[in-house]
């Protein structure tokens, strides 16, 4: 391990001003739980650790214009727990419960997650069916991205050397919606995915047609994606079991997983299709309840 400057600000404003003194050789530190491995490895090099734990903030969950805010400081398993995320967008709260460990889910941040872009980790994927938006700031400015625009490649994001992601917004759920997570793990509880699922299903006030959908995968291409295919296929259609079997298939067009140890390329495809109809079902449920409910 190389030796390196550790900085521990306690404003943004400070870490910022950090960052744009050590530009690319600088490196954010937040649950550490990706980046002290990746040190270990000699993976990264920084000269600088800029860790953001005293920053004032950033830890916040909070509701925003119907919509729920997470800091970039949020513990995985402070969103599991949260009072206000457990009421408005469930769904969320058990991707994060679903993340290896406690004790890592103690430690690992929403932004850390973010910024890591392994195409492995649950909550981006959640976070993109739901519509997430990311913050994203640097010294004199800021902006703001729909978070299926933030994953560029395999561990790349758009952040730019000097930059932080500050927070994710996420809208809440339109009414008559239901939405689930599936997380397909044959090998042990704490481990990644093999294939992952986020759907959310909005049903017209009837409740018998479908007014939107949006389907998100982990684990099965160089970044967590949004299946467009499938998603077109159901909107404005009368649902059924048929269709919705029909968008599963249609989702196994839209991966390109790699073959390794969870599972061969062509497994994670015939999965994905397997897991995309289970979560359609789930997610159309839920909504078929909501209308029930709002009746
Ligand atoms: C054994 C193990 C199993 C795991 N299993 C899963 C799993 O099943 N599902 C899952 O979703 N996750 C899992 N994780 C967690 C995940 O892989 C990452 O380790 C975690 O999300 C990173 O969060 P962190 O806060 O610890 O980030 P850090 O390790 O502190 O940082 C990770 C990267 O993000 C950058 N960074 C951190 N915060 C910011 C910020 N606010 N702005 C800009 N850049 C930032 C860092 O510079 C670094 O490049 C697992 C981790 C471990 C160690």
């Amino acid at each position: 391990m190389n030796a390196f400057d550790y900085r521990a600000p306690r404003s943004l404003d400070e870490a910022l001003t950090v960052l744009g003194e050590y530009g690319e050789d600088a490196r954010v530190i937040a649950g550490g739980t990706a980046l002290v491995t990746m040190i270990r490895q000699g993976l990264v090099r920084p000269t600088c650790l800029v860790s953001l734990r005293d920053v004032e903030g950033l830890g916040r969950i909070e509701a925003t214009n119907g919509a729920v805010r997470l800091g970039a400081l949020v513990t995985h398993r402070e969103a599991e727990v949260s009072p206000l995320l457990r009421e408005r967008l469930p769904v969320l709260a058990e991707t994060f419960r679903r993340v290896a460990t406690i004790r890592i889910r103690h430690m690992a941040t929403v932004g850390g997650a973010l910024a890591h872009a392994d195409p492995n980790q649950d909550p981006p994927v959640t976070l993109i069916a739901l519509g997430a938006r990311v913050e994203i700031r640097r010294a004199g400015g800021e902006r703001e991205l729909p978070l299926e625009e933030f994953f560029r490649d395999y561990y790349e994001s758009a952040l730019e050397p000097g930059e932080l992601v500050t927070g994710v917004t996420v809208p809440g759920l339109p009414a008559a919606s239901g939405a689930t997570y599936l997380k397909f793990l044959p090998r042990t509880a704490d481990d990644y995915a093999t294939v992952a699922v986020a759907a959310v299903i909005t049903l017209d006030p009837d409740g018998e047609r479908c007014s939107g959908a949006r389907i998100a995968l982990g684990s099965v291409g160089v970044t967590p994606l949004r299946a467009r295919v499938p998603e077109a296929l159901l909107s404005g259609q009368r649902l059924g079991e048929g269709l919705i079997q029909a968008a599963g298939e249609a989702a196994r067009g839209e991966v390109d997983p790699l073959s390794d140890h969870r599972g061969s390329a062509r497994y994670k495809r015939e999965m994905t299709a397997v897991m995309v109809g289970r979560a359609l079902t789930q997610a159309w449920d839920a909504a078929r309840r909501s209308v029930r409910v709002a009746r």
